[in-house]
Parts: structure tokens; sequence; C-alpha cells
């Protein structure tokens, strides 16, 4: 894992699973596996949040609330699915309520197979997602460096030319 700058914020939704990844899931974040030692902190709060972990296919009744979740978090963010049903609608695809995975609905940038997903593979992908989103945070602040130059640079060239038009 990279140098992490700042400990990511977890937010962990879980659609329409069988529970068995969310129990996996919630074992990870709490002290049994204790995911948080990597630097992450669980939280409930979307908009506060970095990392988004996504258990259970998609259905029309959630399909609007993950898409919610996801729009709420700030940006640099990342996105896992963890089992499955996460990942393609799993066992449940089939179902006449199943759209498929996380990714018919929001952009999914890490994968975690298993039915249910081994904590180990949790963690993994966990790791994943920080390291991820450190490299985006990093071209992020990058990006509003360069916005911040060219906009004291547009600034300056407005002052410039107001006062060559006051001059003249
Ligand atoms: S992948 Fe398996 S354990 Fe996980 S939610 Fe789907 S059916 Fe349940």
């Amino acid at each position: 894992m990279s140098m992490v700058k700042k400990s990511p914020w977890v937010l962990h939704y879980d659609g329409s699973s069988c529970n068995g990844c969310d129990i996996e899931v919630l074992a990870c974040l709490t002290p049994v596996y204790d995911a948080e030692r990597f630097g992450i902190i669980n939280t409930g709060d979307p908009m506060q949040a970095d990392i988004l972990l996504l258990t259970g296919g998609i259905n029309s009744q959630n399909q609007a609330v993950v898409k919610q979740l996801y729009d709420q978090m700030p940006r640099p963010k990342v996105v896992v699915a963890i089992g499955v049903c996460a990942c393609t609608g799993g066992v449940f695809k089939e179902c006449y309520n199943i759209i498929g995975g996380a990714d018919t609905t929001v952009p999914v940038d890490i994968y975690v197979p298993g039915c249910a997903a081994r904590p180990q593979a949790i963690i993994d992908g966990i790791v994943q997602a920080i390291d991820l989103f450190q490299k985006r945070s990093d071209e992020h602040e990058l990006l509003m460096k360069n916005k911040g130059k060219k906009a004291d640079l547009k600034t300056k060239e407005n002052n410039n030319s107001s006062d060559k038009g006051n001059e003249a």
C-alpha cells in the first residue's frame, strides 16, 4: 500500500443481498478484522464519504438510492462492489426485479468476487480502494492547483487591461 495522506471515510450500503456479504463487510469494518488499521473510518454520511462499499444486486427499489448515495459523495470517490451479487447480480440475476450488478447504476472501480465474499478479499478490495483514492486525490489536488493558477492569471490579465483602460 502506498503512502496515504488522508484517512478515507467509508460508506457501506447493502442492496438486495441475502445479508451474507453484508455480515462479512460488517466484520471487516469492526474489530473482528479491523480494516480501520489501514486508516479508514466508517461513516453513515455520504457527504463525508470517499469510498462506497456496495453489497447485493441492484433492483428497482434500491437503484435510485444507490445513485443518490453516489451522487452525494464528494469527488474524488471510489466504488467497490463486494460479492458476486454486487459484481454481476449473482444468484439473483434472473429474478424478475433484479437489474444487475452495481455497475448498472454507478461506475464501479473494484470488484471483489465471492459468495459470500471472504474477509481477506474484502480487506484486499478496501486496500486497493485506499490506493486508488489516494491517486485520484493527488490528481484532483493538481487539477485544482492548475485551475487556481489559471484563475490568478486571468485576474491579473483583467486587472492589467482595466489599468490600461484607466490610463487611456
Ligand atoms: S454474493 Fe452470495 S453471500 Fe453475497 S449477497 Fe450474494 S448470495 Fe449473498
